[in-house]
């Protein structure tokens, strides 16, 4: 079977030219003795809005892992895939996020949801579980509950894995299951119940996206209790490592964490829960390269500057057209946007100020990072000129790209000293 690492990195790449920068991130890792695994993601959401192909990403991943000479494994992630999206992704991808959020909740059938828990004694009762000081204790009705949620949901993410088995052969690709796009997070106990269920569905399942507590905004750090949020993921993980042994799921199977730049409040937390336990993890990334990409430009000044100026003032125009899609997972105080006059004034210095995730920054605005985040639809739509741009001012972006994957990201999670 194709085994996912142990520490595996999502690097989002929307314009298909971040690839060697983002890489040189993992080199670095390298350097200091610990293997990250880059898995180059973009999800069919992002292939629309941008108009792009799957195959782009294989294409870019491809290149830059020949052109620095990376001789560790990388993958594609065809990313938030669901059955009526995953077939061009089939071909270019090796990893495949099976999105199946909303089909949590949706009814199971009341024979299959008995079949289950019939099957699943040691689920009801008492449960002790390593690592866990309180044993969970349920009743047959808890876990019925529980399995009625979300047998739906797993039910689909097994047609989709069979769907993508079909093409690939069982064995070729790593397989995600992603819940975490809905609004209620899933417990440490509801966990166990749907890896034990999507076990039973013959799913040799690697990842596992849950929606954990708190908010996960696009681009800016974790808004949430982190005490609760600790505790949480050390439960998590001893989850998996109980289910790997009683359900018989891959022993590679860990956690992956989505929206899972920027969210330096709980990074502390990770790294430490994950070396408590041995454990891998996946973080994914996407927007906060992009973010790096207008930096960059910024950074450069002149028609660089100018271009990252555009791109915030076409973005203000379209506030809530932009902001729409992306409602759950941004906030945006209007009233602390800056004025296009006003930013039409600003030196490279200050818009990098704001638009950088450096908190200690008088100048940083999160509202402002999140407006451009969730604005790269003004830069598809620039079109060569803005492609155009961003290899003018190459220097000046992949340094960007690279030191906020290293610096901000990977360094803080898994590099000691
Ligand atoms: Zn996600």
């Amino acid at each position: 079977m194709l085994t996912i690492s142990k520490y595996t990195f999502g690097v989002g790449d929307r314009f298909a030219h971040q690839a060697q920068a983002q890489l040189r991130a993992c080199m670095k890792a390298a350097e200091h003795g610990v293997t990250v695994v880059p898995v180059w993601n973009k999800s069919n959401r992002e292939h629309t809005i941008i108009g792009s192909e799957p195959s782009s990403v294989r294409t870019a991943a491809d290149a830059a892992v020949k052109a620095l000479g990376w001789t560790k494994p990388y993958h594609v992630d065809a990313d938030h895939i669901r059955l009526e999206t995953v077939d061009r992704f089939v071909a270019p991808s090796d990893f495949f996020t099976i999105d199946v959020a909303d089909n949590i909740g949706k009814s199971a059938d009341p024979a299959a949801v008995k079949a289950f828990v019939d099957r699943h004694p040691q689920l009801v009762g008492e449960l002790n579980i390593a690592g866990i000081d309180t044993a969970f204790r349920t009743t047959r009705a808890d876990v019925e509950r529980v399995a009625a949620k979300y047998l739906n949901a797993v039910q689909e993410a097994g047609r989709i894995y069979r769907h993508i088995a079909a093409a690939k052969g069982e064995g070729n690709f790593i397989t995600e299951v992603s819940m975490d796009e809905t609004d209620h997070p899933q417990t440490p106990p509801e966990l166990l119940v749907i890896l034990a269920a999507l076990a039973a569905e013959g799913i040799p399942l690697q990842t596992i996206a849950p929606k954990f507590t708190g908010r996960f905004n696009k681009g800016v750090d974790y808004v949430g209790d982190v005490r609760q949020f600790e505790k949480e993921f050390n439960d998590d993980l001893a989850v998996i490592a109980f289910a790997v042994k009683a359900f018989g799921l891959p022993a590679s199977l860990k956690l992956s964490v989505h929206s899972g730049s920027d969210k330096f409040s709980i990074y502390p937390a990770i790294r430490t829960a994950l070396r408590r336990y041995d454990a891998g993890v996946h973080v994914k990334t996407a927007g906060t390269n992009w973010l790096e990409e207008v930096i960059g430009l910024a950074e450069a000044g002149g028609a660089g500057l100018d271009m990252a100026k555009d791109i915030y003032v076409q973005a203000l125009g379209k506030l809530d057209a932009l902001c729409a899609p992306y409602a759950t997972v941004i906030d945006i105080d209007a009233k602390k946007l800056p004025s296009e006059a006003e930013v039409r004034g600003w030196s490279s210095q200050q818009f990098t100020a704001a638009l950088r995730h450096d908190q200690s920054n008088p100048g940083f605005n999160p509202s402002l990072r999140q407006l451009i985040h969730v604005g790269f639809k003004v830069a598809a739509q620039m079109g060569d000129k803005y492609l155009k741009m961003l290899e003018s001012c190459e220097a000046s972006v992949s340094r960007n790209v690279t030191a906020n994957l290293y610096d901000r990201h990977i360094k803080p999670l898994f590099i000691d000293g």
